[in-house]
């Protein structure tokens, strides 16, 4: 039978971001409840090797990060729900959710932290090749490639960061566009082009990502012209995939602003969403940064915020008394 579940604190989402918020929430005694949704502990579980989360002297896995995590959030008073946020209605505090199975979440304060997912291709080799080769985030995996060739694919900002980003590793680096003009703004672009660790392949799409050696790793890409049709290959031992990202955001984007590629919109600098006692933090509401421990301080500064926003609605309620 479907239940209610009630909250000072009611987290979506089980990446850094949500269970920092519950680490934060709980110590405040908002007894958080967290709804982890689909991927309990989010996108660094699909990832081995993470180096640049603060406190770890020797490289981490990012599951085992993860488990770390939700059993601090739950060791100071996080609860933890398997369910999904399938419906929402921010009209009326406590906010009301539903979740996949037909339990009702309540929350006198909300923090969305739903995170974001890389758009991947869907091409022949790419998801077997996933980590060992081929990425979505050069800011994560680019020290792997120090001295190598690398690919970037895409022809947004993202694709052109990463790739200027990746010339801190490689002196090889080829940024692949399926036009033969970038969508990247133009300072961008102008640091793009005066880069001599940077060429361009215009007007190529990637047919296929071309596996080899032992243990079998990524070596090249087979790629197609799109004006031509003229089939061609490119060795390279790591591929960025950069075609963008999409935010968690569909449940919420007729209840919330959105800005430009769907992310949560904050007043800037803080997690604050325009409703009062919701907040937005970690990927959902990040297109630049995107990374586990940005994740984890948005989560800190929403859960301080939830818990100044409830503390002063106690001291209204007080002196209306
Ligand atoms: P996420 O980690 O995306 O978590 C989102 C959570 O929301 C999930 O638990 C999901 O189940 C839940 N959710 C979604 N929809 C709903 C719903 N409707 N109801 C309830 N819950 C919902 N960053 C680094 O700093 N270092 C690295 O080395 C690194 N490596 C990476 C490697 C890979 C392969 C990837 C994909 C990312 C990597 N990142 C890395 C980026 C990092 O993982 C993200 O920046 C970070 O996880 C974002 O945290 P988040 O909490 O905002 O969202
Ligand atoms: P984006 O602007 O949507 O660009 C995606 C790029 O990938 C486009 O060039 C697109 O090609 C290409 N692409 C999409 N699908 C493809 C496919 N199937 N095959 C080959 N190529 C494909 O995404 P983004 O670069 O991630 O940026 C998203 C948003 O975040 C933007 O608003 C951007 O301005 C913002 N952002 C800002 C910063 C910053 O301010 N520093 C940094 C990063 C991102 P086409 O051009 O042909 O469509």
């Amino acid at each position: 039978m479907a239940e209610t579940h009630r909250t000072k604190m009611l987290i979506l989402g089980s990446g850094p971001a949500g269970l920092s918020a519950a680490i934060y929430g709980a110590r405040a005694g908002l007894e958080p409840i967290v709804v982890q949704g689909l991927q309990p502990g989010g996108q660094l579980t699909i990832t081995t090797d993470v180096e640049n989360y603060p406190g770890f002297r020797d490289v981490i896995q990012g599951p085992w990060l993860m488990e770390e995590m939700q059993a601090q959030a739950e060791k100071v008073g996080t609860r933890t729900m398997f369910d999904t946020i399938v419906d929402v209605d921010f009209s009326r505090r406590p906010f009301r959710m539903t979740g996949d199975g037909g339990d009702i979440y309540e929350g006198d304060t909300l923090v969305i932290a739903t995170g974001a997912q890389a758009k991947w291709l869907g091409l022949p080799g790419e998801e077997e090749l996933s980590g060992k080769g081929v990425s979505a985030c050069a800011t994560c995996d680019g020290f792997f490639y120090r001295g190598k060739k690398v690919a970037v694919i895409g022809g947004g900002n993202t694709a052109v960061e990463e790739a200027l980003y990746m010339t801190n590793h490689s002196d090889d680096v080829t940024l692949i566009h399926r036009r033969d003009s970038l969508r990247a703004e133009k300072i961008l672009q102008d640091r793009l082009f005066a880069n001599p660790k940077i060429s361009v392949l215009w007007n190529k799409n990637v047919e296929r990502f071309v596996g080899g050696g032992e243990p079998v790793g990524l070596v090249g890409l087979d790629l197609v012209d799109t004006e031509t049709g003229d089939k061609s290959h490119l060795s390279v031992d790591g591929a960025f995939v950069a075609i963008g990202h999409a935010p968690a955001t569909e449940i919420f984007k007729d209840h919330l602003e959105l800005i430009d590629g769907g992310y949560i919109k904050v007043e800037p600098g803080t997690p604050k969403t325009k409703i009062p006692g919701l907040y937005a933090c970690g990927d959902v509401m990040d297109h630049v940064y995107r990374q586990a421990v940005t994740a984890a301080g948005t989560g800190c500064m929403a859960a301080l915020d939830a818990e100044r926003f409830l503390a002063e609605q106690e001291f209204e309620l007080m002196a209306a008394e």
